[in-house]
């Protein structure tokens, strides 16, 4: 704790002043042109790999990535979602998966959430991944499967999105496109998911 008061003591001191001007324009209000959906592990900072600015992105985080399906209970990532595209009309959504993901992991392991009741309940959001894993991939080794399940949770994640009336609307009218992105922590790239080829690409040459 003490290291996060020293650090917000440095911002005041440092940061903020050198940025004076921009926290005064974004202090009248935010215009984000996206939604960003990624985990809530520690080790993905989207500021930090997008180089973007505050008042850039518009974060929705929770473990998995993940996007409730419409009638589900409304919870805290619908209204979120609903929210970004309906009020500050964001342009673009990623939905931001990752390797490593503790999420994927359970996923693959449902034994190790004994007396994780919210985890275990949670996890329902995310099984429909294994429908997008192929033979092959199932019986692979760890990192190969785990990549494979949190490509296709992406997908499934999008598609949960889609059950929306009013995501379906926003597509329809092309104000709102969609993308899925992989974010690798190893190697600092980031993929997206290819509709053409069905798989995904460096995002990045
Ligand atoms: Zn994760």
């Amino acid at each position: 704790m003490q290291r996060l008061i020293a650090g917000h003591k440095r911002f005041l001191a440092e940061a903020f002043p050198a940025r004076r001007g921009q926290f005064h324009l974004l202090a009248e209000g935010q215009a984000p042109e996206t939604l960003f959906v990624t985990c809530a592990d520690s080790r993905i900072v989207p500021d930090l790999i997008l180089q973007t600015q505050p008042g850039d992105l518009f974060i929705c985080r929770n473990a998995g990535n993940v996007i409730p399906r419409a009638g589900e209970p409304a919870g805290g990532v619908s209204a979120t979602v609903e929210y970004a595209v309906e009020v500050l009309r964001v342009r673009h959504l990623i939905v931001c998966g990752h390797s490593d993901c503790g999420v994927i992991r359970a996923l693959m392991n449902p034994d190790t959430l004994t007396g994780l009741a919210n985890v275990r309940d949670w996890l329902q959001h995310v099984e429909p991944a294994w429908k997008y894993v192929d033979e092959v991939e199932r019986n692979a080794g760890e990192l190969t499967r785990h990549t494979a399940l949190a490509h296709a949770n992406v997908l499934v994640q999008l598609d949960n999105l889609k059950s929306h009336g009013y995501i379906q609307r926003a597509l329809a009218e092309g104000r709102l496109n969609v993308h899925g992105w992989f974010y690798d922590i190893l190697t600092g790239r980031i993929e997206q998911y290819d509709e053409g080829s069905k798989k995904f690409v460096a995002l990045a040459e």
